[in-house]
């Protein structure tokens, strides 16, 4: 077993550097990214939400995602990056 330390790539030049997703500056960052996962959990020592993504946000592109978020099933109040997958049995 190695030491169980992480290699994080950073992402390449022209993708954001902070979540390595592809997306306009003022809007939030992919808070499903591995990449932001990793980093943000190495920086904060811990999981990263939608909130944090959309930190940089103005108030109005973090209500529009919200309401997105929240009509997908996301409980973004409670930190939930996913939708639960529920209603799938078998
Ligand atoms: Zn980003």
């Amino acid at each position: 077993m190695e030491n169980g330390t992480m290699m994080l790539l950073p992402p390449r030049d022209d993708l954001c550097q902070v979540c390595a997703g592809n997306h306009e500056p003022n809007w939030p960052h992919n808070a499903q990214s591995m990449y932001y996962q990793v980093s943000f959990q190495m920086q904060h020592g811990r999981a990263p939400n939608w909130n944090d993504a959309m930190e940089h946000c103005s108030d109005e592109m973090r209500q529009l995602w919200t309401e997105e978020l929240v009509a997908l099933g996301v409980d973004v109040e409670a930190g939930q990056v996913n939708p639960p997958k529920s209603g799938v049995s078998s």
